[in-house]
């Protein structure tokens, strides 16, 4: 450990397998696992299906380059952009990479209308990843802390405030692109009014600007649908997805549509492992099982442990609010929250808690209800203990 840079301080519990909704670590105790190394894992852990297209990949071809056809990858593409109504997509290895192409498709898209200095709007309490323009993005001043000077043409709105975005373009005629998360998931699990989306995507129809959704977290079946955005009925001009594609095997894409698919060509972007044979190997065995129904699985199952923490923890004067949608789910807490983590574990149960009073919960699509009652129970039980 000692020789790792401390970007992250670390719980001192060491995994050595894990199966189905089950990890086990190196003692032997066994753990549900409710946060799915947030947001990844959502087939589970060993999946038989991802892990034999990874294994049959690993023998055949892992890596060739984007300089030539990669089946997988076609394959990949044609059924995300069916999946998802959009056009053609950009792979890069994680959301941070999926989000720098969208924020670079929208400074092209700018510079194509004569914008010198394109402005994107991005949202307080937002998280789109730690490179450089993803942190300048990012409305959390500790991602920002340390690495000024930040990039330039970002301007800030609060979440979930239509007025306060349209506002922003009366007054800055360099605004060319809004760049939001569906449900803010770093954040705490913040879901915004029903229209908030189908409001931003007519202002940005009015304005001529893209509307650009990341749905690292959010994607991938989570919401209970492939994109959170069909939970809305609109469209989106870019996309971003990264986290559960993979089941854990690294992988982010960035879709467009219409004029936002145009902009990134040959010279302009690229990448040295995106979409090798590998990893879209493990992204198309996850599409097979999401398609086999696990979507709706995860809009059901969201549901019954939505209203299990309702019922459960009724009246508990600690708790500030219940949220969620599909399998994203937030307690907040009217205080800190940290100590949870450690007792959950204790339990046997892997959960998280985001912006300091919200207990997280991502928990797989494959959950059984059993399972899925007795993370609610513990949660209900621990909330319980604190007040
Ligand atoms: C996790 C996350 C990112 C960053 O993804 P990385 O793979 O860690 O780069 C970006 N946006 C959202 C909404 C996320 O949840």
């Amino acid at each position: 450990m000692t020789s790792i840079m401390p970007t992250y301080n670390r719980i001192p519990v060491t995994f050595a397998r894990g199966s189905g909704a089950r990890l086990y670590d190196d003692a032997g105790k066994e753990y549900i696992d409710a946060l799915c190394g947030l947001a990844v894992t959502g087939l589970g852990h060993a999946h038989p299906h991802v892990t034999e297209a990874i294994a049959a990949q690993a023998r055949t071809l892992t890596h060739t380059s984007n300089l030539y056809g990669i089946a997988g990858q076609e394959k990949l593409a044609a059924r995300l952009t069916a999946l998802s109504g959009m056009d053609n997509v950009f792979f890069g290895n994680s959301g941070a990479e999926a989000n720098e192409a969208a924020i670079k498709i929208a400074r092209l898209y700018g510079h194509d209308r004569g914008i010198d200095i394109p402005h994107t709007v991005v949202m307080d309490n937002s998280f789109h990843g730690r490179t450089m323009a993803t942190l300048t993005a990012t409305g959390n001043r500790k991602v920002h802390a340390g690495f000024e000077p930040l990039l330039g043409g970002f301007v800030r709105a609060p979440f979930n405030d239509i007025d306060a975005v349209r506002r922003i373009g009366e007054n800055d005629e360099n605004v060319v692109a809004v760049m939001v998360e569906p449900i803010l998931g770093e954040g705490g699990i913040h879901i915004p009014e029903d229209d908030y989306l189908t409001r931003l995507r007519a202002l940005c129809d009015d304005n001529g600007w893209l509307l650009m959704l990341d749905e690292v977290q959010t994607g991938n079946g989570r919401s209970g649908k492939f994109f959170c955005y069909q939970h809305s009925g609109i469209l989106p001009d870019v996309v971003t997805t990264a986290k559960g594609l993979g089941n854990g095997v690294p992988i982010g894409a960035c879709l467009a549509r219409g004029t936002a698919s145009g902009m990134l060509v040959a010279g302009n972007h690229g990448s040295t492992f995106g979409g090798n044979p590998l990893v879209c190997a493990a992204a198309n065995a996850v599409l097979d099982e999401l398609e086999g129904g696990l979507m709706e699985r995860a809009g059901e199952l969201g549901e019954r442990m939505l209203s299990g923490l309702r019922q459960g923890l009724q009246g508990s004067n600690i708790v500030k609010d219940i949220r969620g949608k599909g399998l994203l789910l937030a307690v907040e807490l009217d205080r800190p929250c940290a100590q949870m983590v450690t007792d959950a574990m204790e339990a046997g149960v892997i959960l998280n808690v985001a912006a300091d009073t919200v207990i997280r919960l991502l928990p797989p699509l494959i959950l059984s209800d059993e399972d899925a009652d007795q993370v609610v129970a513990t949660v209900v039980r621990l909330v319980k203990a604190m007040a």
